[in-house]
């Protein structure tokens, strides 16, 4: 489906979520940049980042925060 808003649109919190955690994990963001939340749109009734706004507790969860950690460390080893 595509939204007015010309953002991806996840059909799903849960989907969201773990975009969001692929997302920083990919590109690494400092804190305070990038997608830092998930809202559900209303126009479309899915689910899309913003990055205005507080942090979502999840990025915060220590279990998230540690595999974040750990999988941009795995893959800048792979990479180099
Ligand atoms: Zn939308």
């Amino acid at each position: 489906m595509k939204c007015v808003t010309g953002k991806n649109a996840y059909e799903s919190e849960e989907v969201a979520r773990e975009a969001l955690i692929q997302n920083r994990i990919r590109f690494n963001h400092r804190q305070g940049s990038g997608p830092i939340n998930i809202y559900q749109c209303s126009d479309c009734q899915e689910w899309h980042f913003t990055s205005k706004g507080v942090e979502a507790d999840f990025l915060n969860d220590d279990e998230v925060i540690d595999r974040i950690r750990k999988e941009i460390r795995l893959r800048d080893w792979t990479n180099e």
